[in-house]
């Protein structure tokens, strides 16, 4: 059996002392589980040993589960690709959406969030790595995406999110993760109203200690809590 427990744990451990290495305090960083895949009972587990946040990628996992009471007891996130007719299901549900990438899916966001009568807190993906199969806004269309949200007084932009190229070595990536922290201070400087650029989303099982090096404060680890998933 995986040792869930000893993983949070050691990953805690990995993740506070990256803060402080970058200059920040230990607990400067969001520790998310990536909990795709996994079953009620290895989530429960995860959260009981002290990760911060639950991050779920497919909605129908995430409405089973959460049916199921898995989430209790921490804050949830969607971090897929969402598709745009199921926004409705993940509206409302979740407490942040890591994953918005396009003018139509935060309309449709918004739109959802203010029928339910509540603002919904998102992040804005990029894709930093300019890969023609990965979802997220291009780099130079991400301000105009800012520009657009800022306009819907139902949704609340906290942040950025970024899945960088797969790397053989994590310290590959850090060229990525700067862009993303520049990216990232160039917005906030901005000050728009209902964009609090607070959350840098980026960092993973293989590359998540260069992440936070390079100014990442939420990492979504999923393997290194689970084990390999099967
Ligand atoms: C699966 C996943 C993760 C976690 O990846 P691991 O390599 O298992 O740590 C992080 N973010 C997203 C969006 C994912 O889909």
């Amino acid at each position: 059996m995986v040792d869930i427990e000893g993983n949070v744990a050691r990953l805690r451990e990995e993740i506070q002392e990256a803060a402080l290495r970058s200059g920040r305090s230990p607990d400067a960083v969001t520790f998310v589980a990536a909990t795709k895949t996994q079953d009620a009972e290895s989530i429960r587990r995860a959260i009981a040993a002290g990760v911060d946040a639950c991050g779920e990628n497919r909605v129908q996992e995430l409405t089973a589960k959460r049916a199921q009471g898995a989430y209790t007891g921490a804050p949830l996130h969607f971090i897929g690709h969402l598709q745009k007719n199921k926004v409705s299901q993940v509206v409302g549900a979740a407490d942040l959406i890591q994953s918005v990438d396009s003018m139509e899916l935060a309309e449709l966001i918004a739109r959802r969030a203010e029928r339910l009568q509540i603002v919904q807190p998102i992040l804005l993906e990029v894709n930093i790595g300019g890969e023609a199969a990965k979802s997220g806004v291009a780099p130079q269309t991400l301000a105009e995406l800012v520009d657009y949200c800022a306009t819907l007084p139902a949704l609340q932009v906290q942040g950025l999110m970024a899945i960088p190229p797969v790397a053989v070595d994590g310290a590959e990536n850090r060229k990525y993760f700067a862009a993303m922290a520049q990216l990232f201070v160039d917005i906030k400087a901005k000050k728009y109203d209902n964009v609090s650029m607070s959350v840098l989303s980026m960092g993973m099982s293989g590359d998540f200690i260069s992440a936070i090096l390079e100014g990442s404060n939420m990492v979504r680890l999923g393997t290194g809590i689970f084990g390999p998933r099967g």
